[in-house]
């Protein structure tokens, strides 16, 4: 089974290595020295036409490699000049230093140096780096922004920008910033966007911004990553917590749960200490250091649950999550693939659980059309107050902790 999902992850190994990419050999000895064998799909299309420095919407599920995809190129044009300057500009302080580690992972060795421009942090540091001259700016756009204003940040001598998470970077919260800062940067240069979901009406916007892109697209936009199962609830409000205690009482393993205000997140958070669960929290209250213990904690196991806001839903990698529940439907579509991405990773197994009030129905449907999946309803367990639990007229298959291993039920609910 393990053999299977790996070699669906990657391309088949017998026939394709990184050595046919165009990569040079200096970086292709450290990227297999990290251990890097095989080149994912996104990475086998998307690096080639990377390296020859032409504009690239990337498109493909979580958790296969897309960093690599852009971060190879990046660096390997960096090298071959000394003059190229790289951008990347993302959503989150997690996914930037995130970002800038696995830059730095191949690049360091080479004397790239990078400055990550996030919140939260302070100034005085990021203006000292930006003064190293760094080869690669890695950035949240606000602080971006920032710089830009104070004018302690020239981007004049960007040629390559990435912008992870794409679609989001365009959306309406982030498109006035971006719009700012893209101002600033010369239009000359290479642009590659990535993202497991990439809706037209963005890819419309984006272009105006490049060169004749190529479309890389591993799989339609909005395709979850393979091997997760996932099911949902129908649950009242007051009866949400109950149905996620008997649920963590089943589960072993790491668990992130998603909720979708910070209110309701640190409410979760505390609720689960008081019965004994080691819980950590994300969301846009806590400072800089607080995030960056509860995510260091969460990947080291040190808390068994991560309860976060959607920011934790774009792009985190932490290895082994094995389920990730929606104790609330999130705003978008969109957004339910990216946060049950964050299982199910590197060809590995995961489980996406969500909570639905009885009139979220319509929300339900827009995740499965997006998807193109049927998200089985589970019955609710038997819990002490469970007397008038909604009654309706879908199909339910009875909730069992046995079904917990993914692997019979792989495929299964696949609309074709
Ligand atoms: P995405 O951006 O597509 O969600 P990431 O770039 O975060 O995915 O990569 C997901 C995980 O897969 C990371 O832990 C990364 O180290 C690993 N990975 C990336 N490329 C490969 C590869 N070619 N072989 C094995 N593991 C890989
Ligand atoms: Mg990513």
């Amino acid at each position: 089974m393990m053999e299977k999902q790996i070699n669906k992850f990657l391309i088949n190994e017998n026939v394709v290595t990184f050595g046919n990419l165009g990569i040079a050999p200096k970086i292709l000895d450290v990227i297999l020295r990290l251990g890097f064998k095989t080149p994912t799909s996104i990475q086998y299309k998307a690096i080639p036409e990377a390296i020859e420095g032409k504009d690239i919407i990337g498109i493909a599920q979580t958790g296969t490699g897309k960093t690599l995809a852009f971060g190879i190129p990046l660096i390997q044009q960096i090298l071959k000049t000394g003059k190229e300057r790289g951008l990347i500009i993302l959503p989150t302080r997690e996914l930037a230093l995130q970002i800038n580690e696995s830059i730095q992972k191949i690049g360091q060795g080479f004397g790239i140096k990078t400055a990550v421009l996030i919140g939260g942090a302070p100034i005085g540091h990021q203006i000292k780096t930006i003064r190293g001259n760094p080869h690669v700016i890695i950035g949240t756009p606000g602080r971006i922004l920032d710089h830009l204003e104070q004018k302690t940040l020239r981007l004049y001598d960007i040629t390559i920008l990435v912008l992870d998470e794409a679609d989001r970077m365009f959306d309406m919260g982030f498109a006035p910033q971006i719009n700012k800062i893209l101002k600033a940067v010369p239009k000359n240069r290479q642009t590659m966007l990535f993202s497991a979901t990439m809706p037209d009406g963005i890819v419309k916007i984006a272009v105006n911004h490049m060169k004749l892109p190529v479309r890389v697209e591993i799989a339609k936009s909005g395709t979850t990553a393979e091997n997760i199962e996932h099911e949902l609830f129908i649950v009242k409000k007051d009866q949400k917590f109950l149905l996620l205690r008997k649920l963590l009482l089943d589960y072993k393993g790491s668990i992130l749960i998603f909720a979708r205000t910070k209110f309701s997140v640190r409410k979760i958070c505390s609720d689960l200490r008081n019965i004994e669960i080691s819980a950590a929290e994300i969301h846009s209250n806590r400072t800089l250091s607080q995030r960056k213990a509860a995510l260091e904690g969460f990947k080291l196991g040190r808390y068994k649950v991560l309860v976060a806001t959607d920011i934790a839903s774009r792009g985190i990698d932490v290895k082994g999550i094995e389920l990730v529940i929606n104790f609330d439907l999130p705003e978008n579509p969109e957004d339910y693939v990216h946060r049950i991405g964050r299982t199910g990773r590197a060809g590995m197994g995961g489980k996406a659980i969500s909570f639905a009030l009885p009139d979220q129905r319509g929300k339900v449907k827009d995740i499965e059309r997006l998807t193109k999946l049927y998200l089985s309803i589970l019955k609710l367990p038997d819990f002490p107050s469970n007397l008038n639990q909604p009654s309706d007229n879908f199909n339910k298959r009875n909730y069992s902790p046995h079904r917990n291993r993914p692997s019979h039920h792989f495929g299964h609910g696949k609309r074709k």
